[in-house]
């Protein structure tokens, strides 16, 4: 057994002040705070308040939109690559993510569905030879259903239309480990896809769309019951003219994610969208390119090339995903919108979770993972654990 110690734990819902954190066969067995338990004799105690000063324990970032981190793209990746990009992570206090593929030819994007499936079942049933490391916890299929007027950077020859035959070959290559879909839900076809992949518990999401408000709700009513991205690659909001903005902002079910990062969204309006989906429904994601945590220059999106510059990651001047990492998406949000750290962390954390269906993450709960983050009062990454493992 072993017993973690810290000045502060958000569950995220609560906080415990000085907390004990039991962990069991990379499992949480027990939270409390130290006036309500002894620690055993047999345990072996991690008192993170010896190197950190006021050590927040807090469930370790779920990154439910990510294409990739230090040089390396999720679909082009390697098998022996990739515990490259999750240790990377974990410096950021990632410990759990989904891939995410852009269109692409679809052979090429089978291809990298087979790669990743193979990674996240291999994540599941073992500790990578027991290295401390973020793991990808499913597939986010960003496209290829996507609409031509909201591409984004997405190559418009290989968005294609919605139909069950494309989507059951993607999940085959998959081989089931979609857990999340971006689709424009007013393209013909859409409807049947959202509702078959929503029977098979994919968290469907709203996206890359130019709908009105009448189809963004048909497709909320068939099954979808997330927004990606919230305002980029969407149909802009119109006070007369309210489209799928609307229905992702007013609807109290839907949860919705956004690109806290100062360039895909204005503080602001970040602002905004915090008010309007609070401190249950928001989500933060990265929409990281292989250029996060490297220097300016010429990366891969998939098929893209994109050019970083700045911290801006652009396709011939358009955006095109970002060099954001979830701790600094947790900070900026409490810069931007004066959020407490234990809201940030539970939007990057809990949220996610709850959002795409991963009820052993984002939350210090027993029979949780441990999988934690130790963060300084200020949202620091000062150390990463997973399943108990710290490095
Ligand atoms: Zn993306």
């Amino acid at each position: 057994m072993i017993v973690l110690c810290a000045d502060r734990l958000f569950t995220p819902q609560q906080e415990i002040q000085n907390p004990l954190l039991f962990v069991e066969d990379g499992l949480i067995s027990a939270v409390s705070s130290r006036a309500e338990q002894e620690i055993p004799h047999h345990a072996t105690v991690l008192d993170l308040t010896k190197d950190v000063a006021g050590a927040i324990l807090a469930p370790g970032f779920v990154d439910i939109h990510m294409h990739g981190g230090a040089g390396l793209d999720v679909m082009r990746a390697s098998t022996a690559e990739l515990p490259h990009l999750n240790k990377f992570l974990t410096t950021h206090g990632v410990t759990g993510y989904f891939p995410t593929t852009v269109a692409a030819p679809l052979d090429q994007t089978c291809a990298a569905l087979e790669r990743l499936a193979d990674a996240v079942a291999v994540a599941t049933i073992s500790n990578n030879g027991n290295a401390v490391q973020a793991r990808p916890l499913g597939i986010h299929l960003e496209g290829p259903f996507l609409s031509h007027k909201r591409r984004g950077v997405h190559p418009p020859e290989y968005l294609v239309a919605p139909t069950l035959a494309i989507f059951e070959r993607l999940w085959q290559a998959a081989r089931g480990q979609v857990r999340m879909m971006t689709i424009a839900p007013e393209l013909p076809g859409a409807l049947e896809v959202i509702a078959e992949a929503a029977r098979r518990k994919v968290c469907v999401s709203i996206g890359h769309s130019n709908a009105e408000l009448d189809a963004a709700r048909a497709g909320v009513r068939a099954g979808a019951r997330h927004a990606t991205h919230t305002f980029n690659a969407m149909r802009p909001l119109d006070h007369r003219d309210p489209g799928i903005l609307a229905e992702v902002l007013t609807d109290g079910q839907l949860t919705a994610d956004i690109i806290a990062d100062g360039i895909h969204v204005a503080p602001e309006v970040v602002q905004l969208f915090l008010k309007a989906k609070g401190i249950e429904r928001s989500v933060l994601i990265t929409d990281a390119t292989a250029a996060a945590g490297m220097p300016d220059g010429a990366y891969q999106l998939g098929p893209i090339q994109v050019e970083v510059k700045d911290g801006r990651c652009t396709m011939d001047g358009k955006l095109a995903g970002s060099v954001l990492t979830m701790d600094r998406a947790v900070r900026n949000v409490m810069q931007c919108a004066g959020w407490s750290l234990q809201d940030a962390v539970r939007a990057a954390t809990l949220n996610p979770a709850r959002a795409t269906g991963l009820p052993q993450h984002g939350k210090l709960v027993p029979g949780a993972e441990a999988n934690l983050v130790v963060l300084s009062p200020n949202g620091e990454v000062r150390k990463t654990i997973v399943r108990g493992r710290s490095c």
